[in-house]
């Protein structure tokens, strides 16, 4: 998009305050600044404005507004994004626009197993609404306090309980868009099934924001389990964690419902930075594994059937040691452990990170093989891995030497590195990208790795749902 004139952009401000209200128009350089920054810090956009539209009548609005004056729209949510997606550029042109304003709870069917909830709902929000029936809404990540439905389902979010329940777009059914003319796909349906010609829905789904705005979706719910218990195993390298989980998931089926791989470097990171989480074992061993169980009986079943896995396990020698946790509180401190190793690597300084997928009949040798390069090309740099081994997805993130500069080892050698993992992952047939995106972060790997005649499809895709690029510009496929 050109620079507006003064005149024209005044213009523009004055039509968005008529149309959603002043208070619900900001354009003040100073109350612009946090939510053009991304959750990392490592993106400050400047927008033109930042418009908060009360429902999707609104959202139409403001998309026609924006197709007249060639104004880029920016969606975003809980901005808890990790690629900068949800951040403008810093060419003062583009328009943010907050779906935090809707966050109502259209409808919850439980005979249908439905919920129907708007794009700007916190994710935490959408959980408690499903409890306080009955039901499990299952998509769980750390930052689910501030992110939003409609960050989760553009970002084709993952998290911890994908394993048994899918992710974003495997718990979607349906969506409501606003398009690039301006107007609403009345899309929330809540069918399982539905064969009636192209699936709109899941070119939205992981499209960034790029293709419409999704301002309502309707997510599947299920049953509450009965009872839940989590343990942690200590393990001596990632090929017994795989075969523990192949054990794992014979023995419990889809009562598996998660399986973290954790480095005991990425704990003791933890340990360091947040030494009042308790720790129920030693640290001997390089690798832990944190399991969990939802069962359909309760709690003296599901305590049985995951101490007989394990059990089973350190008698045959695949694992070092095991802590079954006995209380709420118990498993609540193991999974502490797992969710407080961002927050860990954040306290401990800048790190260059990587979301990858690998086939887990792989990931043995990619750990092992790429531990190897970088500790060749970077001596001394420290390794924080951890993830959803059950997934086949790990993050798998470079810190600085102890005492190094961080932002400076970032600066120096993310180049490099990236090109160690991601050539890794690659010759694995994995993902550079498995739940976090592309975003402005990753649209060079983007175009580096995805097949080019996947890239040529999704161009004609942006190009005949979006044809003045109005959504999103720069993210996923880069600048046109
Ligand atoms: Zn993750």
């Amino acid at each position: 998009m050109s620079a507006m004139r003064d005149v024209e952009r005044q213009r523009f401000i004055d039509a968005l305050r008529a149309l959603l209200g002043a208070s619900h128009v900001v354009d003040e350089p100073g109350a612009l600044t946090a939510p053009a920054r991304d959750w990392r810090g490592r993106y400050q956009g400047a927008p033109l404005a930042l418009a908060r539209p009360a429902d999707t009548g609104q959202v139409a609005e403001v998309v026609q507004l924006c197709a007249t004056h060639r104004v880029g729209i920016v969606p975003q949510g809980g901005n808890t994004g990790l690629c900068g997606g949800a951040t403008p550029d810093a060419s003062g042109t583009q328009l943010l626009l907050s779906l935090q304003r809707m966050q109502r709870i259209r409808s919850l069917s439980a005979a249908d197993g439905v919920i129907v909830a708007e794009a700007g709902c916190v994710l935490h929000d959408v959980q408690q609404a499903a409890a306080a029936q009955g039901l499990l809404f299952p998509l769980s990540l750390a930052s689910e306090g501030s992110a939003t439905l409609g960050g989760v389902l553009s970002t084709n979010a993952g998290g911890t309980a994908v394993l048994r329940y899918g992710n974003a777009r495997a718990l979607c059914l349906g969506l409501e868009v606003v398009t690039a003319q301006g107007e609403v796909w009345h899309g929330l349906s809540s069918l399982r099934k539905d064969n009636t010609g192209y699936d709109l829905r899941d070119l939205f789904i992981g499209a960034e924001g790029t293709l419409g705005v999704v301002t309502a979706a309707s997510m599947q719910l299920f049953a509450q389990p009965a009872a839940q218990r989590t343990a942690l195993a200590t393990l001596p390298d990632v090929s017994a964690a795989v075969e523990l989980l192949q054990r794992a998931r014979a023995a419990l089926g889809a009562a598996l419902t998660g399986f973290e791989l954790m480095s005991a470097h990425s704990v003791q990171l933890v340990r360091a930075h947040f030494p009042q989480l308790p720790l129920p074992l030693s640290l001997r061993a390089p690798w832990c594994v944190l399991l969990e169980l939802s069962d359909s009986e309760g709690d003296a079943h599901a305590q049985q059937r995951l101490e007989d896995v394990l059990g089973a396990a350190l008698e045959q020698g695949g694992v070092d040691d095991v802590a079954v946790a006995s209380s709420l509180a118990q498993a609540q401190a193991l999974w502490s452990l797992r969710e407080h190793i961002p927050l860990a690597q954040a306290v401990e300084g800048l790190n260059i990170k990587h979301d990858i997928a690998v086939p887990i009949s792989r990931m043995a040798a990619f750990v092992e093989g790429t531990a190897e390069l970088i500790a060749a090309a970077l001596p001394g740099a420290r390794l924080v891995v951890f993830g959803h081994l059950g997934d086949g997805n790990l993050h798998y993130n470079v810190q600085a030497p102890l005492g190094a500069d961080a932002a400076g080892f970032l600066a120096r050698h993310g180049e490099a590195c990236n090109r160690i993992v991601h050539d890794a992952v690659a010759a694995c047939g994995g993902s550079f990208s498995a739940e976090h995106g592309i975003g402005q972060l990753k649209v060079d790997e983007l175009l580096r790795y995805k097949d080019p005649a996947a890239l040529q499809m999704m161009r004609a895709v942006k190009a005949a749902l979006d044809p003045q690029g109005l959504f999103n510009p720069g993210k996923v496929l880069g600048a046109r």
